[in-house]
């Protein structure tokens, strides 16, 4: 039986490696909706490709994607908050999600969560760090705690006054990914780990002192847990989104699919692994933090880092200042605890707002 499924996304970078994906498992999926952002033209290049039943562009046409009951699993592969609605109506349907949003955890863990568990709904995470640890758990009350890795980005080496000075075309140069600008520049300031604590936090329901980050610079090691025991278990593969996209959209069955090459440890030879640097990567605490406040602290977080970044992207402020602003949003931000959908949408365009003019006072 062929597996229904549906991308939110599937002209961004996430979707169209998870259509390289389908395209070698042709006898493995059925493809009910394909749904882009923009990119017209390639979105009617992939209909004519995979013929799916629908097709859509925009954020109109997602909630009926999403209340598609034929769909068994959708990839939600869109960035931004508009992942987060067609998310809650996917869950209210009953059909599993393969999460590579992340904001839909960092806005909304509790709900969706919560929502998900009520509807027996499975979750599984693209994003490699959380697509590591979902492969090492077997039994999570068994687990004492998550060690997520990080690249630590192309200013790992770097002074903290060359990173102040960083042009976009030195944050956008990752060494090891292939991925969209906004997190590109994320990783760059390791935002990207910052938010990826707070959706390991939600997944996995672990408090933050118990999530610990490392930076390692091969990108080899996707992340680990340790047992109650002192066992670690760490999954390990060659840094490539197609492993953790199929991974995601094939749970529980695994498949040769896209697989390149076998994994040859002699061919890595080593393994690096260093603490990371709070002082040079001071949003990593602020993500700790806000974490730890919870309600709609992340919504603050997320939203300022956004908009900062943007601002960054189109050369109106430096790559220090997106920290400079988000702490500056976060620290005034008056918390709301067990926030509604509306709230956060609410908290979410305000923040932004006032990012925006922050922003202007910083030209
Ligand atoms: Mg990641």
């Amino acid at each position: 039986m062929k597996r229904k499924i549906s991308i939110i996304g599937s002209t961004g970078s996430i979707g169209t490696q998870a259509l390289e994906v389908i395209e070698k498992l042709q006898d493995k999926f059925e493809i009910i909706a394909l749904a882009g952002g923009h990119n017209k033209e390639l979105l009617a290049k992939q209909a004519e490709k995979f013929k799916p039943k629908y097709t859509c562009l925009g954020e109109e046409g997602l909630e009926k994607i999403c209340s598609d009951k034929e769909n068994d699993i959708i990839l939600v592969a869109c960035s931004g908050k508009i992942g987060l609605k067609p998310t809650f109506t996917a869950i209210r349907n009953g059909i599993d999600i393969a999460l590579a949003n992340k904001e839909t955890l960092v806005m909304a863990g509790d709900i969706v969560m919560a929502e998900a568990k009520k509807y027996g709904v499975q979750i599984i995470p693209v994003d490699s760090e959380h697509c590591a640890i979902h492969q090492c758990i077997k039994d999570i009350n068994q687990v004492e705690k998550l060690i997520i890795t990080a690249s630590g980005g192309p200013f790992l080496k770097k002074s903290i006054e060359d990173m102040k000075n960083a042009t976009v075309e030195q944050a956008l140069a990752h060494p090891r990914w292939n991925m969209g600008k906004k997190i590109t520049v994320d990783s760059a300031t390791l935002m990207n780990k910052g938010l990826e604590i707070i959706e390991a936090h939600h997944l996995f329901g672990f408090d933050y002192d118990k999530i610990d980050v490392v930076i390692h610079p091969q990108s080899i090691v996707h992340s680990a847990i340790e047992y109650k025991d002192g066992s670690v278990i760490a999954q390990i593969g060659l840094p490539s989104m197609h492993i953790p996209i199929q991974y995601a959209i094939t749970y529980p069955e695994r498949f040769e699919g896209i697989k390149s090459k076998s994994f040859s440890f002699s061919e890595i030879a080593r393994l690096d692994f260093e603490k990371p640097d709070f002082e040079k990567f001071p949003t990593l605490k602020l993500a700790y933090d806000m974490g730890k406040l919870g309600g709609t602290a992340t919504v603050c977080l997320n939203a300022a880092n956004e908009e900062a970044v943007f601002a960054f992207l189109d050369g109106k402020i430096k790559l220090y200042d997106i920290y400079k602003i988000t702490k500056k949003m976060c620290d005034e931000h008056k918390v709301i605890q067990n926030p509604t959908i509306d709230e956060i949408f609410a908290v979410d365009k305000e923040v932004r707002q006032l990012t925006k003019c922050l922003v202007g006072q910083h030209q």
